[in-house]
């Protein structure tokens, strides 16, 4: 902190809310206008509006919050012992109403005693991350695009961080080496068509080695798009020179996504970032943390996606937080967040919707979640609702045949092998995903567990044999309703009679399964709800980069 900025104060500073916007017929809310706190009143506007001087003047302890925020004890107790670095830049600790402890621009960026407390589910690295890095700073998770970490530094930094684990060391960066190595992969890897710089945050990179990266990314041939994930048009707004949206506007198809959580960030100077953004062809989006005590309200979110979209800005995430650390007392219940969408969907436009994701922890990648609008189906019949509760049908047509399911050549490299998902099964490539370990649960006591069909019916029967404690075919059982005994292995490594089974008998028991085998998948799943269990993963899932489509 500078201290001649403080001795340099008018004997009466202004008061919080003076320098705001005023409105001759009502004062208008206090957060509309941008505004400085008093500590910074006599700051002439040439500094002020620098980008370099803003960050040379963050606040970053105890004693210089003090001076901006009438701290709580809480607070004083989260600046006094936190672990995830506090560096907050004038113009956005201005934006902090000193006497409200619920401010949500406070909330966000000051620490308090609560981020202090681990919590159950808390990760190191939630979104497994580094197991997905193939160099480092470079996560290729999906088949087609990489995240590329260009920095470990930020504007300011929230106190919800996904990437608390790795962001705000000051003297930790990535080297030439490392965007070397970077590049290297992505240029050898020809799936990768769209790339996204963030960090840390890429905006505050040097312009020449942001510029630099940029040119590089561009000589690949097959990167289509870049984008940038950026939170400096909040945290730093006079960081969008013009000169910077000119080096970024020589590098279309350009985009950026910008993290924004509530409404009262949207200052007119953050506006005039974003017009200088737009106007350079940059398409925007918005991406927010679902944070308690901060956005966890429809109301709020309504106000947030209408104001971005009047700022020519695409509400495109809305993220469950993430269970990282410090940020257990941001987390709300997942079922606020698909309520917030069910008061988004229909009650203002689509364009203004973002898509709710959980960003699944252990590296299971986004899911999408909302609202149920499908309630019922039938062949040729679906039920649906509306967002009023309407209930409607769609008569689907008794003639469709369907898009040809075979791939165009030049979709080739779109899609990585073992990454087909869902999409794969409706596609023909399997009839299954098994879960890691699946095999193994069900090879119950060893491997020749029942005898198939005589000879003779596999002639006529094309239908697949029947599965363990499954029903019988009804198409082996019409062609050869004679009762046989043929005997399968029971799950003791005895044998049961399954003629009983087809006469609609009791067969007789089969007995029980010793307890560290029985039913280990419906087991995993009780353990992932008991919390024992986290997540599961297909077999040969994400972790070697693919996923078995049986
Ligand atoms: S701007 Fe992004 S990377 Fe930086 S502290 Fe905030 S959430 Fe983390």
């Amino acid at each position: 902190m500078d201290t001649q900025e403080i001795t340099t104060r008018s004997e009466e500073p202004p008061q919080w809310g003076d320098l705001h916007e005023t409105n001759d017929d009502e004062p208008p809310p206090r957060w509309r206008a941008s505004r400085r706190a008093p500590l910074w009143a006599q700051v002439p506007a040439t500094q002020w509006e620098d980008w370099r001087w803003q960050l040379s003047h963050r606040l970053d302890s105890l004693e210089e919050l003090s001076k901006v925020v009438n701290l709580t004890p809480d607070e004083v107790e989260g600046c006094r012992h936190h672990h995830f670095r506090v560096d907050i830049t004038p113009y956005f600790a201005s934006l902090i109403d000193p006497d409200d402890p619920n401010c949500p621009i406070r909330r966000q960026v000051i620490p308090t005693s609560q981020e202090l407390v681990d919590y159950h589910g808390l990760y190191v690295d939630s979104l497994n991350e580094d197991a997905h890095s193939p160099v480092p700073g470079l996560v290729h998770r999906y088949p087609d695009r990489v995240l590329m970490l260009v920095t470990t530094q930020c504007a300011s930094y929230c106190r919800y961080c996904t990437r608390s684990r790795i962001v705000g060391a000051p003297g930790a960066q990535f080297s030439r080496s490392d965007y070397d190595a970077q590049i290297d992969y992505i240029a050898r890897t020809p799936q990768v068509r769209d790339v996204l710089l963030s960090g840390g945050d890429p905006l505050i990179l040097p312009q020449k080695i942001l510029e630099d990266l940029l040119r590089r990314l561009r000589e690949i041939p097959h990167v289509e798009i870049v984008r940038i994930g950026s939170r400096v048009p909040v945290f730093l707004p006079q960081r969008i020179t013009p000169e910077l949206v000119a080096m970024l506007k020589r590098y279309h198809p350009l985009w950026m996504n910008i993290h924004f959580n509530h409404a009262r960030e949207i200052t007119p100077e953050v506006s005039e970032a974003l017009a200088r953004l737009a106007d350079a062809g940059i398409p925007l989006g918005a991406q927010a943390v679902l944070l308690a005590g901060i956005n966890d309200s429809a109301d709020v979110m309504l106000e947030l996606v209408h104001k971005l979209v009047r700022n020519r800005v695409r509400p495109y995430y809305l993220y469950q937080c993430d269970p990282v650390a410090g940020a257990g007392h941001f987390r709300t219940t997942v079922s606020k967040g698909i309520e917030i969408m069910e008061s988004l969907r229909g009650h203002t436009s689509g364009y203004a919707i973002p898509t709710y994701v959980v960003d699944a922890p252990g590296g299971g990648g986004k899911i999408p979640l909302g609202p149920q609008y499908l309630l019922s189906q039938a062949p040729g019949k679906v039920v649906m609702r509306n967002f009023e509760g309407f209930i409607t049908t769609y008569n689907e047509p008794n003639d469709y045949s369907g898009h040809t399911t075979a791939r165009p050549e030049n979709a080739a490299v779109a899609r990585e092998a073992g990454q087909e998902g869902i999409a794969g099964l409706l596609r023909g490539k399997g009839d299954f995903i098994k879960p890691e370990g699946f095999d193994a649960a069900h090879q119950r006591l060893g491997s020749v567990r029942w005898e198939p069909f005589p000879a003779g019916l596999a002639g006529a029967v094309t239908a697949p044999p029947m599965q363990d404690g499954g029903e019988d075919n009804g198409s082996v059982m019409l062609a050869t309703r004679q009762p046989r005994p043929h005997r399968f292995a029971s799950p003791r490594g005895g044998t049961a009679d399954r003629t009983a089974l087809s006469e609609g008998k009791p067969a007789e028991p089969a007995g029980t399964l010793p307890d560290d085998r029985a039913g280990e998948v419906s087991e995993g799943m009780l353990r992932g709800a008991r919390g024992t269990l986290r997540f599961r993963r297909p077999q040969g899932g994400h972790g070697s980069r693919g996923q078995e489509v049986g």
